[in-house]
This record gives structure tokens, sequence and C-alpha cells, in this order.
């Protein structure tokens, strides 16, 4: 039986004694991990080999990589710099990257194939923006985003999360059926019975229990709730 995973993007935040103290008090909340579950904490860069030390019961991800191994690339990381530090995984196109930092569905997919040829699983990220979703454009847009940035994607090595930018950070969570819809879509899009696909968009210990009730959802990617110990333990052990 393939693993639900519950993965927890920190953004920008969390100093390295804030991590070492989140990781100190999780780690008893979540210590027996019930064995149908995969963690996954993503912290900043500073805080990787923090996280790493730790790791077992959870995995360590970073929140984004680059395609080259080194080069004049100010500001972005190698591949190469975190499978140094333990990293197993790395969210890749998250929509604050897209709309911030302006990554497109062609850097998108160059991040995702470095990613995979490093042995770093992606976390690939698409979902529609509320203007998106009012014209009735949701499905169109992420099949648009999914047919460019899995552009020559192995398949078997990544998991893809449904993040509906209007739900993100804005307390507005989608349906937990609509999010199992369009979940289903995906993975009927994509092809692969298997792929692991998650939900993302203010997920909270309220609604944790719904979501995961649905039978079309991996598992969650969760921002803000994910800062908290008490918050993201009780997400992770959601009730089946
Ligand atoms: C995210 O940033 O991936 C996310 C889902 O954030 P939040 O849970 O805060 O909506």
């Amino acid at each position: 039986m393939a693993r639900k995973v519950l993965a927890g993007n920190w953004k920008m935040h969390k100093t390295r004694g804030e991590a070492r103290a989140f990781v100190e008090a999780f780690l008893p909340l979540i210590e027996p991990l019930a064995a149908d579950r995969l963690v996954i904490l993503c912290g900043p860069y500073t805080c990787l080999d923090i996280l790493s030390a730790n790791a077992g019961p959870y995995a360590v991800g970073a929140q984004n990589v680059h395609w080259e191994n080194s080069g004049a690339y100010t500001g972005e990381i190698a591949p190469v710099m975190l499978t140094e530090l333990g990293v197993l995984y790395a969210i890749v196109g998250h929509s604050e990257r897209r709309q911030y930092f302006n990554e497109t569905d062609a850097t998108v997919n160059r991040r995702l194939k470095a990613a995979q040829a490093h042995d770093l699983t992606p976390i690939l990220c698409v979902g529609e923006s509320e203007a998106l979703r009012l014209a009735g454009q949701t499905e169109s847009h992420i099949r648009f985003q999914l047919d460019h940035d899995l552009k020559d994607i192995d398949l078997d090595r990544l998991i893809v999360a449904y993040e509906p930018i209007w739900a993100i950070g804005t307390g507005k969570t989608c349906a937990p059926v609509e999010a199992n819809r369009i979940i289903g879509l995906i993975r009927e899009h994509v092809g692969q019975a298997n792929l692991p696909v998650l939900y993302g968009g203010s997920c909270n210990p309220g609604n944790i229990d719904a979501i995961m009730a649905q039978d079309k959802i991996d598992g969650v990617l969760v921002g803000g709730a994910s800062l908290e110990v008490q918050s993201f333990a009780r997400i992770v052990n959601f009730e089946a």
C-alpha cells in the first residue's frame, strides 16, 4: 500500500534555533509514526542540515532546486548542494515562485529534470488562480501546466501537489470533494495510475480528516499549519 504523504512547507520561516526547537518538540509527537505515512519537512536552505541530523521519522525536502550543478546563478541552489545535506525531496513550481519570481513552465521543467537526475524526488505544484476558476478554466489551466512541466519527466519518481492559488494562505480551503475531483483528473491526465497527488491550500487540524478521507487524495502539502508543532503533529496523525 502506498504511503500517505504529509509534507510541510515552511517557506521563508524559521531560524536555525527555531528549527531545532521544532524538531525536538515534534519528534515525540510523531513516534511511532503509523506505517502508512511519510512525513516530509521542507525547510529553508539554512535549516536543512539541522533537519537532516534528526531525519528518519521524517524525510527532508527543499523548497526549490536549480537545473545546473554550479555556475553564475546568484541566489540559486544546486541539486548536489541539497543531496549533500541529505535532502531527498524538492518542491518545484510552487505558485509563489511562479508569481513573485517569474518562474515559467519551461524553467519548472528544467528544475524537475535536474532534481530527478540527482535522485531528488520533485514535488511539482500546479493549480489555478481565482480568476481562472471563475472563468471556468481550472481544468484546462492544470492540463496546460502538466503538459509543459512534465515534458520528458520520469513519472515514476514524482509527486504532484494540487494547490489552488486562491486557497493558499487564505483560510479558504477547496471543498474536499472538489479537490478529490481535480486530483482524479490530474492523475488521469498524467496517465500514471500510482502517481501520488497531494492537496495543498489552507489545510489545518480542523479539516485534515475530511481531506484525507477522500479516496483520490494521497496526502497534503501544508504551509502555515506546518509551522506550529502541535498543529502539524495533528495533521500528521490524521484520523484514517
Ligand atoms: C503552500 O504554500 O504550499 C500551502 C499549501 O500553504 P497554506 O497551507 O498556508 O495554504
